[in-house]
């Protein structure tokens, strides 16, 4: 049986409590998910608590060999891995998408194994002596969203085992089977209980946040779904991670190159077709260089292949599900109702299957447009035009939200002074979006707050402790 057939079949059930998988990209019933009940849930967490000791015993060394070596089965597995991601998620197999997915799995894992353990003597001068060290929280319960199914549960996992706890990882509803094949995997590696998957929908996450046995919850979704937890969090005053939704602007200065930019400014708002926390969700482009700017990246999108993620050739595919293909009609629709102009796509074809929805690029748009304001996740970018330096900071502070941010110019001295002026938690110089495993990550505002990957990562997941004498 070729890989990618038998992960799936070790991952697919016929039991009555399961969830059919859909291909989004042409609606084919790909495999049957199995769902937890809440008590099987909580099983998983006392499984994980009796698993904690052991696991936290072993010390960073041998903790860190252990990623090593689950890095290396996710490495073994990787297009079995990415075909399954492709499938239920929709992403192609190229561009960056399904195998550069998987890729970061293995970067993530890696790079994280490696980093050194924040332990650090914070005074000695003779009278006093203090140390302050990163211990183990406990059970880690890790619930993820359908975007980057694979990668942002590592990054997740990959810090909250390194750090000595055991986790519980909840993939999203929509992507059971990318987060249960990649549990599989790397449980080929694991001892038995540190990683245990629940899958499910919201309410096993809400019974992950109130159980009492979970020290901490680190969150990937939407603001609305993490102010919920934050309420929920009270109860046992659990620890929490939260990176939750984005609305990027990125700002174009009049001295670019639009040629030189746009494929850049392209990839910064299309990666994985829009689906894409910090991808660029707004652009602003100062008027000197509009037209070109549109032009240029009209150019670049109507290069880009879309379709079925198994094909080769693609490198943008569908919405994941219906409800986002919903959202960006819905805030298309009301951008060209509001008189703005369609520079490309805008016309899904609509008696076709799958959540197709063609890259669109819409500009002379009203800043205070739905399409502007609120976060699309899709294959959409509004192009909002500006004279005044200070007025576009401005729009671009002028949300509730703060993840990411770009700005373009081909003075780096000047774009740094404006990305100093910008509410976000990374200002992107000339390319947006790109994530590194020891540049730490995270929002502010309503994105969230706490900071993913390198030394900060180990530290969110753990409990500091002073020892003092
Ligand atoms: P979502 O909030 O609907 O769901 C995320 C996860 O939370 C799912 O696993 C879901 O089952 C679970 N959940 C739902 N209700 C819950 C509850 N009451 N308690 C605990 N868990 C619950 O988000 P989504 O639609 O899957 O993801 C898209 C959103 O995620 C976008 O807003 C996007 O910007 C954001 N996102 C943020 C980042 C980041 O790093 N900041 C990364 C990726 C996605």
């Amino acid at each position: 049986m070729p890989a990618y057939d038998s992960l799936l079949a070790s991952i697919t059930t016929d039991a009555v409590s399961a969830r059919d998988v859909f291909d989004p990209a042409t609606g084919e019933l790909i495999g049957r998910a199995p769902l937890l009940t809440s008590a099987e849930a909580d099983a998983a967490v006392d499984r994980a608590a009796d698993a904690q000791a052991a696991w936290a015993a072993l010390g960073h060394e041998e903790r860190s060999a252990v990623l090593h070596r689950a890095a290396d089965a996710v490495e073994a597995q990787s297009e079995a891995l990415a075909q399954i991601l492709s499938r239920e998620q929709g992403k192609p197999l190229n561009g960056p998408n399904a195998r550069f997915e998987v890729g970061a799995c293995v970067s993530w894992l890696r790079v994280t194994a490696d980093t050194p353990t924040p332990t650090q003597v914070v005074v000695d001068d003779g009278s006093d002596y203090a140390e302050l060290h990163y211990r183990p929280i406990g059970v880690v319960g890790a619930i993820t969203p359908w975007n980057w199914p694979m990668m942002i549960a590592i990054w997740q996992i990959a810090p909250a085992l390194r750090m000595g706890n055991t986790v519980v990882a909840k993939p999203s509803e929509y992507t059971l089977l990318s987060g249960l094949a990649l549990i599989a995997v790397l449980n080929e590696a694991l001892p038995p209980g540190v990683l245990i998957a629940a899958p499910g929908d919201g309410g096993i996450g809400a019974g992950l946040v109130a159980n009492a046995a979970v020290g901490k919850i680190m969150f990937t979704g939407s603001t609305a779904t993490g102010k919920k937890i934050i309420e929920a969090s009270a109860g046992n005053v659990t620890r929490l991670t939260l990176e939750l939704g984005g609305n990027d602007a990125g700002i174009v200065l009049p001295d670019v190159d639009p040629e030189a930019i746009a494929e850049q400014l392209f990839w910064g708002a299309f990666i994985n077709t829009g689906q894409t926390c910090a991808a660029l969700k707004r652009l602003y482009v100062h008027d000197d260089v509009y037209e070109a700017v549109c032009d240029a990246l009209v150019e670049v999108a109507s290069s880009m292949p879309m379709g079925i993620g198994l094909d080769e050739a693609n490198v943008l595919g569908p919405l994941q599900n219906a409800m986002q293909f919903d959202v960006v009609d819905r805030l298309v629709e009301a951008a060209r109702r509001s008189g703005a102009r369609v520079l490309l796509g805008g016309d899904p074809k609509r008696d076709q299957p799958g959540h197709f929805y063609p890259a669109t690029l819409i500009a002379d748009i009203d800043p205070t447009n739905d399409l502007v304001v609120e976060e699309q996740f899709g294959p959409v970018l509004p192009i909002v035009r500006y004279t005044d330096l200070d007025e576009a900071i401005t729009l671009a502070n002028g949300l509730d939200v703060g993840l990411g941010a770009s700005v373009w110019s081909a003075d780096r001295d000047r774009a740094r002074d404006v990305a100093a002026r910008i509410e976000a938690g990374t200002v992107w110089i000339n390319s947006h979006g790109g994530v590194h495993p020891m540049i730490p990550f995270g929002g502010v505002k309503q994105s969230g707050y706490g900071l993913e990957f390198g030394v900060d990562g180990l530290k969110a997941a753990s409990v500091p402790q002073v020892i003092n004498g």
